[in-house]
């Protein structure tokens, strides 16, 4: 049922409103980002874990020839990182020409689209160097 998935996204959004939510293992604590239902090591069920965001870059790029649909935003940084938690995730830099390894990141909340009349607005997380 997609539409429920969709309210269940929306009020999971605003719960973690200043953290990314994850997930941590039940059993052996294995942290998760983004999230995953079952622990990958163990199998056991996990939960939702809130995580700070921020982190430090292990390896970055510049990507200029954009996905269709975004080459307004070429040309843009992407790097991965490493956060302070544990996981590492994949992530867009706004200030791109700051990018270089193991300098600091922070997460930005930016407004990605909006669904027409329905008002409904999708935030993602994207990193700023700091
Ligand atoms: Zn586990």
């Amino acid at each position: 049922m997609p539409h429920r998935s969709t309210v269940a996204m929306e009020w999971r959004l605003k719960k973690g409103r200043y953290a990314m939510l994850g997930s941590e293992c039940k059993a052996c604590r294995e942290l998760y980002f983004p999230a995953r239902l079952l622990c990958r090591k163990c199998r056991s069920e996990t939960t939702e874990r809130g995580f700070s965001g921020k982190g430090k870059i292990v390896t970055y790029t510049t990507i200029s020839t954009a996905p269709a649909g975004f080459e307004e935003y070429a040309p843009y940084g992407v790097a991965l990182i490493k956060l302070d938690e544990g996981p590492t995730v994949a992530g867009q830099i706004v200030n791109g020409e700051e990018m270089s390894i193991g300098k600091s990141v922070v997460p930005v909340f930016r407004r990605l689209n909006q669904d027409g009349e329905a008002g409904v607005i999708h935030y993602g997380t994207k990193f700023e160097v700091v």
